[in-house]
């Protein structure tokens, strides 16, 4: 059975995205409201400064680095409120962008850098010591990597001082973009197995995802809206909403990673009305001290997405923030949210209604359709669906069905009473940690290059303290080696050295003598996870 979404399909605009958001005039457009700010600093753009800036830096880019269709430029910072200028002006000259985690190590900077194919790089300041290092390795001359901000730093220029001196602008976006097949952006994600992979968003992707986002729920977006960011920007969830605003013309209060105190602050001074979240931070606004001490009654609705947030945390939250808490669910292949709950029609423990032009399919292991009511795996296509992982024909080959499905490798039920989705089971390998993805075999591939570990599993344990699971690492060591709480300290400290720090080993360090497989020598992660429900359940 094909579920379709109760709105009709829109008319989605054959726009690049650039055009899209530059010469939108459909929400309030007056020049000099503020559409971006600092929250750490104050420091603040209005919508006529974000264009004016857009359309000189982008000379500058195609002055200066001649940037164009098929070049990929790789962005790697903490939120700035100058980020969607950045964007903008990168895209006006019909460039792809690779944005990543300001937190990479070394070699998780690399992976994305020599994979996306990125020939220029944007950064800050304090990363320049390992990304110089990253570019020098994969051939990123210095002359093509800028940093944010008005200062130079060891020799690197801020990318404002491209801004060409003879007033020269772009305000069209080059000619021959396809906006169905053209990349805007090459977003990184595991998918259902292996390593982060490269996810092509095209043009057409995002500007789908903001018409059919927009219009989905009125009632949660209005140019008087005021957001807060502190999703980061290199992931789907924070670059669509920071696309949304833009769009909306609504005021998006950036922040450079969630603080609590400076969050609470922000609402406060801004009076923002849609919060943006993720599951953990549900569980520190409904128990830290801090949050009773400040006025938060502006703040309408709270959205959460990334991971499954129970019920127990919605109502606790409730109990101090009376706000809606809208539950959404999405993944950086679908260019963000796809199933989203209606804030008028909200059912507990529900991920909500599909968005308009987007379908849904429920299958089982052979990829028949089950009924309603049914778990299986949910499939989606439309117009949010990404167009393939870049350079990667064999997980394309995985991902999508022969007739255009694509496998989220989430396990779902449509409850034909509610007439809403749920997710009930995650059937692929990722592990969700405060939102972000931990591929075990990632992990799993550096426990492997360690000299005392001859096998090993890595999965994910849930806390319903913290409402995220952590990578536990079940290790069969080598021969010899004593399974004592200092191996496990140092290998723990290994992996903790050589990855961002969400992908730490948080969920501990199991000895085992034999890891489970299939006879074709997959792991049985299931196993595992069973083995971890008996723990639980002796605890
Ligand atoms: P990402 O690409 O990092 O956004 O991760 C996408 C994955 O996060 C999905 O395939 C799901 O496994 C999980 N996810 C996202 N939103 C939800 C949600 N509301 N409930 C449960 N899982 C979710």
């Amino acid at each position: 059975m094909i579920y379709k979404s109760d709105i009709p399909d829109f008319d989605i605009p054959d726009l690049d995205i650039f055009t899209f958001l530059y010469h939108n005039n459909e929400y309030d457009q007056s020049p000099d409201k503020i559409l971006s700010v600092q929250a750490e600093n104050g420091a603040s753009l209005t919508r006529a400064q974000i264009k004016d800036r857009v359309s000189r830096l982008a000379a500058g880019w195609k002055q200066t680095l001649g940037l164009g269709r098929g070049d990929v430029v790789a962005v790697f910072a903490p939120n700035q409120y100058d980020h969607v200028m950045l964007y903008l002006s990168l895209l006006a000259t019909g460039c792809t962008i690779t944005p990543g985690n300001p937190g990479y190590t070394e070699s998780e900077f690399h992976h994305q850098v020599s994979n996306s194919g990125a020939n220029a790089l944007i950064t800050v300041p304090e990363l320049l010591p390992v990304l110089l290092k990253v570019c020098e390795q994969t051939g990123i001359q210095r002359d093509r990597i800028f940093v944010f901000g008005n200062q130079e730093a060891d020799g690197i220029l801020p990318f404002y001082s491209l801004i060409p001196k003879d007033g020269s602008r772009i305000t069209e976006a080059p000619s021959g973009i396809v906006p169905s097949e053209d990349v805007a952006f090459i977003c990184f994600s595991s998918g259902t197995t292996g390593k982060a992979k490269g996810v092509e968003l095209t043009h057409r992707n995002f500007v789908g995802e903001i018409v059919t986002n927009v219009k989905f729920d009125p009632a949660t977006f209005s140019d008087q809206d005021v957001l807060s960011a502190f999703l980061p920007f290199f992931h789907i969830y924070g670059l669509a909403l920071c696309f949304n605003s833009f769009y909306r013309s609504s005021l998006m209060v950036v922040l450079k990673k969630f603080d609590l105190e400076v969050f609470l602050k922000c609402i406060q001074k801004y009076k923002v009305t849609i919060g943006s979240i993720v599951p953990p931070i549900a569980v520190i606004l409904a128990k830290h001290p801090l949050v009773r001490q400040f006025d938060l009654s502006s703040l309408r609705i709270l959205s959460s997405g990334a991971a499954p947030l129970g019920q127990e945390h919605i109502e606790a939250v409730n109990r101090v923030i009376p706000a809606v808490i809208r539950q959404g669910f999405g993944m950086t292949e679908t260019t963000g949210g796809v199933i989203i709950q209606k804030s008028a029609n909200i059912v507990p423990g529900s991920i909500g209604v599909l968005v308009a032009n987007n379908q849904a399919r429920i299958v089982d292991e052979q990829g028949n359709d089950v009924g309603p009511d049914q778990r299986g795996e949910l499939l989606v296509r439309g117009v949010s669906v990404m167009k393939g992982y870049h350079n990667n024909p064999e997980a394309n080959a995985n991902t999508f069905t022969k007739d255009g499905w694509m496998r989220t490798g989430d396990v779902a039920v449509f409850r034909s009473d509610s007439k809403q989705f749920f997710i009930v089971d995650r059937m692929k390998e990722l592990i969700k940690t405060n939102g972000f993805q931990v591929p075990p075999a990632e992990l799993e591939a550096l426990l492997l290059s360690n000299d005392k570990v001859a096998d090993c599993a890595v999965v994910g344990v849930y806390s319903a303290k913290d409402a995220t699971e952590y990578p536990r690492a079940y290790v069969v060591l080598q021969a010899g080696t004593p399974e004592s709480e200092e191996t496990a300290k140092e290998i723990s400290g290994f992996v903790a050295s050589r990855v961002v720090r969400y992908k730490r080993l948080g969920g501990g360090v199991r000895f085992i003598k034999a890891v489970p497989k299939s006879a074709s020598g997959k792991i049985l992660r299931k196993d595992i996870k069973q083995w971890i429900k008996e723990e639980e359940s002796c605890k």
